[in-house]
């Protein structure tokens, strides 16, 4: 496909605004902003009425436009004092709503024509188009812009707010949207879509989780984005600063043009080393593992030096679809995996599905609260076979590679027994079938509800193994919802009380001699090694992108000592207080880091 280049000048009229959000995945893209609410618009189809329906017809556009109206004078009451230019592009549209040209003559056509609201406007605004930009005055010709925001506003309307859908996007944009669903973003199409922008979300929530997978950069929770950025505007988004800059000027435009060829550049050279293993100056070894979300990963985590997969998010190859997949779909993609890995481990998570990651083809009652309803392994075990299904394609994909199996937000003993027995069920049911399968694989489970901690001497007694989930396990155990951007500066792993459970599970493990790993995304920021040292884990699994740069983090630190500095970190009773000392103690080796340095 031939994709357009996209055009990156300044708009000279435009005033730059800076839009803060949360950096979701790092990296930096310049392009054309992509509205994809917006998305179904362009499709409309023409249908005849009537004379005794034309009345009826009218009206329904009247009250579109009404409905515009309304909404851009919300979205101008509500604008900040310092976004008065904005404001006043929006109050020009809102003039332009009734402008005879666009109101009277859609009116007239579905009159004349006697066709539907939606079409008499495509028509009206097809002609408003042409005719603004045959005109010579630049002024003028930009009026079309504005023509199009404002029909495309009325269309909405009339359609009623489209769904979500970004695969059928054909050009090289960013995508802007209210929300992304991670099933929206698991359809991105790397070629198409540079990186986003949404006006929800949070940092750990499972939509940025899929943006760092796919490394491409990523802002969320930039609460007036979808508000004032407009289709085909220049954005750059700053994912490693949490930053969107809309209307760049020629000077702002220069530098992030640098600082993006910088964060390649440092990228490349990280990436170089990744195939070296993760061993500390003074000789200790950890294993650094790739989490992904869909088979096609592997090979982004084998690229960026991953020696296993430590956590497949099987969930995804559920979402995409219009019902759950067959057990040798899924057995399939299963061994695929395996097979690509070879001899590595692969931890093959069961389905965690509901909370963030409803699948839509599954009708859920309402619940107040989706991330302490039917979740996970609750969901598994209420839906045996669907369970079984997935149970006996992970048993069949065991045969052949290192594979281990992963339960989900298990919360007590009780739970684990019932995974268990389910899955010698599903070993018994593929020996009545003659179907070949392998049973002799670790079974371990993620430590990611509070219960869970304190009950992990219990836990060590039925499990291979252990694997943090801190996304969770901030999240239940802080309160904080991890999709929801209002509360996202609470949600640091640098938490006293996520550092103590963390050792406390670690603790736990050592004694009951079950090996012990992270695959919640504290184990992908370099700054976090020098505690998860000290705790002493055993393998380190995250977003196959972090992987180099956690590699050569552990080959600059050395274990010696660093039982001493968590001793310290464990006096801290804040945030702040475990962040400064982390500073202050290794700010000589993050200073080499572009995670560190690299302020605009
Ligand atoms: C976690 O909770 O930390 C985790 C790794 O699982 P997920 O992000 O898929 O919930
Ligand atoms: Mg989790």
């Amino acid at each position: 496909m031939n994709l357009a280049k996209p055009n990156i000048e300044p708009n000279p009229g435009a005033r730059e605004i800076i839009l803060e959000g949360i950096g979701g995945s790092p990296g930096i893209c310049i392009g054309k902003a992509y509205l994809v609410d917006k998305e179904g618009v362009d499709i409309v189809e023409r249908y005849y009425l009537g004379k005794n329906e034309l009345a009826k017809e009218k009206k329904r556009f009247k009250t579109a436009v009404k409905k515009a109206k309304d909404e851009l004078q919300a979205i101008i009451e509500n604008m900040p004092e310092d976004f008065q230019d904005q404001a006043s592009i929006l109050e020009t549209h809102v003039v332009l709503l009734k402008d005879k040209m666009l109101y009277n003559r859609a009116i007239d056509t579905i009159e004349r024509d006697q066709v539907n609201a939606e079409w008499a406007l495509k028509m009206v605004v097809g002609r408003l188009k042409a005719m603004f930009r045959g005109m010579d005055d630049t002024y003028l010709k930009e009026r079309a812009e504005d023509v199009l925001h404002v029909s495309d506003r009325i269309m909405r309307n009339l359609v009623g707010a489209g769904n979500v859908d970004i695969r059928h996007i054909n050009k090289r944009v960013i995508l802007v949207a209210n929300d992304l669903s991670p099933a929206d973003a698991s359809q991105i199409q790397l070629e198409r879509i540079m990186g986003f922008v949404t006006d929800r979300g949070g940092k750990a929530s499972h939509t940025s989780i899929i943006a760092r997978t796919l490394e491409i950069p990523a802002v969320l929770g930039v609460t007036h984005g979808t508000k004032l950025i407009q289709n085909d505007d220049i954005i750059i988004v700053d994912g490693t600063q949490g930053r969107v800059i809309l209307s760049p000027t020629e000077e702002t435009l220069v530098a992030y043009q640098e600082r993006q060829v910088r964060f390649v550049q440092y990228r490349a050279v990280v990436t170089r080393d990744s195939a070296l293993p993760a061993i500390t100056r003074d000789g200790v070894q950890l294993r650094v593992m790739g989490n992904i979300e869909l088979p096609e990963e592997v090979v982004s985590v084998l690229d960026n030096g991953g020696e296993g997969i430590g956590l497949y998010r099987t969930e995804f190859d559920y979402v995409r679809r219009r019902q759950h997949p067959t057990e040798d779909e899924l057995f399939e993609k299963y061994q695929d995996v395996v097979e690509v890995m070879g001899t590595r481990p692969v931890t093959i998570r069961t389905l965690d599905i509901n909370g963030d990651k409803a699948i839509g083809y599954e009708s859920q009652p309402d619940q107040a609260n989706p991330a302490l309803s039917l979740r996970a392994i609750r969901y598994c075990l209420k839906r045996p076979d669907i369970f079984r299904t997935q149970l006996r394609a992970i048993l069949r994909a065991a045969v052949y590679g290192n594979v281990r199996i992963l339960f989900p937000m298990i919360s007590g003993c009780k739970e684990i027994r019932e995974a268990k027995m389910s899955l010698d069920n599903a070993a018994e049911s593929l020996d009545k079938d003659g179907i070949p399968y392998n049973r002799d694989i670790d079974v371990g489970i993620m430590i990611e509800v509070p219960s869970a901690v304190i009950l992990a001497d219990q836990l060590a007694e039925e499990s291979d193994f252990f694997s943090i989930g801190t996304n969770d396990l901030i999240q239940y155990s802080l309160a904080i919802d991890r999709t929801d951007q209002e509360v996202a500066q609470y949600f640091n792993p640098l938490h006293p009380a996520i550092i103590r459970m963390v050792k406390q599970v670690a603790d736990v493990a050592g004694e009951k001699q079950i090996p012990i790993f992270m695959c919640g995304e504290m184990a992908a920021e370099p700054v976090h090694l020098p505690i998860l040292l000290g705790i002493g884990m055993d393998e380190l699994s995250m977003n196959p992108q972090s992987i180099p740069e956690v590699k050569r983090m552990i080959r600059s630190l050395k274990v010696a000592g660093s039982k001493d500095f968590l001793a310290e970190i464990l006096k801290q009773s804040t945030v702040d207080g475990v962040s400064r000392l982390l500073e202050d103690t290794y700010a000589g080796i993050f200073s080499e880091s572009l995670f560190w340095n690299d302020q605009p």
